[in-house]
């Protein structure tokens, strides 16, 4: 295996990744889980929704041509419909009904007056005067303005939100055919790291499996933590030789040009193919992509805030590729720069920034300290800002795009 010379430009390495992935095989999942999952298949509408002509409005159902003679005009009034009852008989000449808002229009109507542009008629019987003349179709919904039975609902891809699921719900579905959650193994490597239950004596938590993990399952994966290997090959060949039966693999640290990354060596003696190693980044820049069959491996810098980094600009598109998702690239808000920046041409840096909105835009705020060895860089940013590989500066004010973070408390 030899080392790639030139460093790929973030969206090459991205296309790169997201080419050798496709959504996972399809399982049926209940709806009150389905939140946040994409649909596998097109839903086809089996109801047509609304069933009947109703009215958007407490008011009278009234027959719009019967209002064109001078106002008020009095009709009486032949019935009253509730939401939930159906009207008894059609309605004749200069009758009207009242009606409350969900309940079907009466045959032979055709718009609905509401009731603030009435009023109660004097007299015997039950009439009102209509103060307003309406055209046909004033505030009735009309039947399949939701849903017509045979039509695609929502397509494939549709990502399932709250209104989502509801039209799902109403049509009388239970579950929605989609992706199953990808396997995501996680393997730390480094001889100086300890779990965080153990007492550390000279070594460092490993943080950035568990925050992994979480990043993962934010992003709607399952991962597995497969520990700790130390830095010989032959524990991290060993370690990655154990995962097996995942969508996923992901390593953090050991594959740089360090005398002890062993991570690309490991790759490569269990066949693993490379797609790209190191990409135009900072914080970011070892990343290496590969894979074996169906399994992604990425590995992903040691860094605690480069391994977050690199999840958000690479993993979770992947997985929500794998899921199902249209949209998986990483979200991008325009935003303006507080402050200057200046940096070298070669690499993209991507800023970690707080964003708050001021004056009508949201204003990008850099924090003070960018390292990625500390993961205390990484909290309390809400975006980061893309500070493109060819720039060298940025003035105060410069509109700029921002990644909205998934990981966020
Ligand atoms: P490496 O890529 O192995 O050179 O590691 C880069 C830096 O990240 C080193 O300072 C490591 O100690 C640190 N590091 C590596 N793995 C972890 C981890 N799992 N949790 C926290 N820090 C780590
Ligand atoms: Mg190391």
């Amino acid at each position: 295996m030899t080392d790639a010379p030139a460093l790929l430009p973030v969206e090459d390495a991205r296309a790169r990744v997201l080419e050798r992935v496709d959504p996972l095989s399809p399982e049926w999942v209940p709806l009150d889980d389905a939140l946040g999952r994409a649909l596998a298949e097109d839903v086809v509408a089996r109801r047509t929704l609304p069933p009947w002509d109703n009215s958007a409005m407490d008011g009278y159902a009234v027959r719009a041509a019967d209002l064109t003679r001078p106002l008020p005009v009095r009709l009486s009034v032949g019935e009253t419909v509730y939401a939930g009852h159906v009207p008894t008989r059609p309605l004749q000449d200069g009758e009207c009904a009242r009606i409350m808002t969900g309940a079907p229009l009466p045959p032979g109507t055709d718009a609905v007056v509401m009731r603030e542009k009435t009023r109660a008629a004097e007299g015997p019987g039950d009439a009102v005067d209509i103060l307003e003349a309406v055209a046909v179709g004033t505030f009735v919904r009309p039947r399949g303005e939701e849903a017509r039975a045979g039509e695609v609902l929502l397509p494939r891809g549709t990502p399932l939100g709250i209104p989502e699921l509801g039209l799902l719900w109403a049509q009388g579905l239970g579950a929605a055919r989609v992706p199953r959650r990808p396997r995501v193994a996680i393997l730390s490597t480094g001889d100086e790291l300890c779990r965080p239950d153990e007492p550390p004596e000279g070594r460092i938590v490993d943080t950035n499996a568990p925050a992994l993990a979480l990043a993962v399952r934010r992003a709607g994966g399952v991962a597995s933590l497969l520990g700790i290997a130390r830095d010989t090959r032959a524990d991290v060949e060993a370690a990655l030789a154990r995962a097996e039966g995942f969508d996923v693999v992901l390593t953090s640290a050991g594959v740089s040009v360090g005398e002890r990354d062993f991570v690309k060596d490991a790759l490569e003696a269990l066949g693993v193919q490379r797609h790209f190693w190191r990409v135009a980044i900072k914080p970011g820049k070892p990343l290496l992509v590969g894979t074996r069959g169906a399994t992604l491996f990425l590995g992903l810098p040691g860094n605690p805030t480069s391994s977050l980094v690199t999840f958000e600009l690479f993993v979770r598109p992947a997985l929500r590729r794998m899921l199902g998702h249209v949209q998986v690239e990483p979200p991008r808000v325009p935003g303006r720069l507080e402050g200057a920046l200046s940096k070298p041409p070669g690499l993209a840096h991507f800023i970690r920034v707080s964003a708050a909105w001021r004056e009508g835009e949201l204003w990008a705020h850099p924090l003070a300290t960018q390292t990625s060895g500390v993961l205390r860089s990484a909290a309390l940013a809400t975006h980061l800002l893309h500070f493109p590989q060819a720039a060298n500066s940025l003035a105060h004010g410069a509109h700029v795009e921002l990644l909205p973070l998934s990981w966020v408390g």
